[in-house]
């Protein structure tokens, strides 16, 4: 016990526990504003996070995690690996739509949590008690950052973290902890002189490297907008329905992955290329059946919808017409709007 009581031997004893839950990668970071963290307040006044409330309302504590935990010292970084054996949403059948491989399976969120808290205890037991808060994609922390600071990846054009051997296809979570750690040091630059996302990138939402602006990026248009998409947006939305791979598909990081995801985060039945009628069809009871305990949940039925009419009237088939009269008829006036827009698509 007494061995691993100073900074080095706990930070090295986290870690090892972390493998052992079955995250891929781990790092430390001191809870000290990361630098890239002075660039978030900046990004939110330029207007990039669009409706992202949860961003926007919290500018000053996620500017800096200790607003939130002036007891925090430390930051346990972890990553999950998801990608699985299918095909590059470039190379979807042009009847079908696009469903984010994130949201494939089951709910990250749950696994993550579950193994972060297993973490903390197994390293409460070893280390006597101590002060920890676990985060997946909630809470009040830039995790990005945190992550990029503990060596997980480094930073990406495409603005998501890029890893050597595991490319950007994993999911992140953080244990926020009193602990004095030894921190781990950040990854170098992976891109050098590459620019492919910038190109592949539909919608311009990559107008520089390292900077998105969500309010034309796909997966915010898809997810996090609730009502009516901007008109002039949703020719960009292709068949996508829920988020986009584009930037990440195209990433010779990517390209040339060694790990494999969990057979959890595969693709359920369907979802890989999903089947536009087949989702449209999809009523409350049977939406909630579809996406239990799976990330598509978030955009509710409205939303799935809402980009399923949309995606009908990108897709050029004038046989999906039948379908979309249906929809235009739907129950919920936002669904039936975007469908009337869409049948306007189709001529
Ligand atoms: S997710 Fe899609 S729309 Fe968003 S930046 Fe990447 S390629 Fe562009
Ligand atoms: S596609 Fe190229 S520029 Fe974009 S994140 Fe990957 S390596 Fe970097």
């Amino acid at each position: 016990m007494a061995a691993i009581l100073n900074p080095r031997g706990l930070a090295d004893r986290a870690k090892a526990l972390a493998r052992d839950v079955g995250f891929d990668l781990v790092g430390i970071a001191r809870a000290d504003a990361p630098p890239e963290l002075s660039f978030f307040a900046e990004w939110i006044s330029r207007g990039h996070a669009g409706q992202m409330a949860y961003l926007t309302s919290q500018v000053e504590r996620r500017s800096d995690l200790r607003t939130a935990f002036p007891w925090a010292r430390s930051v346990v970084s972890v990553a999950l690996q998801y990608d699985t054996p299918h095909a590059y949403s470039t190379q979807a059948p042009p009847e079908r739509g696009w469903i984010a491989r994130y949201a494939w399976g089951d709910d990250y969120h749950d696994v993550l949590k579950a193994r972060l808290d297993t973490l903390v205890e197994r390293l409460q037991v070893e280390a006597g008690p101590f002060r920890a808060r676990s985060y997946v994609d909630t809470g009040p922390i830039v995790e990005r950052a945190y992550a990029a600071a503990a060596g997980i990846g480094a930073w990406g054009k495409n603005t998501c973290l890029l890893h050597p051997e595991h490319g950007s296809w994993f999911f992140l979570g953080e244990a926020v902890t009193d602990l004095d750690l030894v921190p781990d040091a950040p990854l170098p630059d992976l891109c050098g002189s590459c620019t492919a996302c910038l190109e592949a990138c539909p919608t311009g939402a990559l107008p520089a490297p390292y900077v998105l602006d969500a309010t034309r990026c796909i997966s915010y248009l898809t997810i996090e907008v609730k009502g009516a998409l901007p008109e002039e947006r949703r020719q960009g939305l292709g068949r996508h329905v829920f988020g986009c791979d584009i930037c990440q598909d195209v990433c010779p990081w990517n390209r040339k992955r060694k790990h494999e995801g969990e057979a959890r985060f595969g693709p359920r039945p369907g979802l890989a290329a999903p089947d536009l009628t087949e989702l449209a069809g999809l009523d409350e009871t049977a939406f909630r059946e579809r996406f239990r305990r799976s990330p598509v949940k978030r955009a509710k039925r409205r939303g799935l919808l809402r980009n399923v009419a949309v995606a009908l009237g990108n897709s050029g088939d004038a046989s999906k017409r039948t379908v979309l009269e249906r929809l235009a008829d739907d129950a919920d006036p936002v669904v039936g709007e975007h469908a009337r827009w869409a049948l306007k698509q189709l001529g």
